[in-house]
């Protein structure tokens, strides 16, 4: 609990979608969990 997530992309912070999946409202990257550091 209170890890933030910077976007790999943009270095914004992330906005949790679900339990694994990360959104960037900046740049509109996405990231699971399951794979830190692979966006799409
Ligand atoms: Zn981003």
């Amino acid at each position: 609990m209170g890890e933030e997530i910077t976007c790999p992309r943009c270095e914004n912070k992330m906005v949790d979608m679900q339990a694994c999946h990360m959104f960037c409202p900046n740049c509109g990257a996405h990231l699971d969990c399951s794979d830190k550091g692979n966006f799409w």
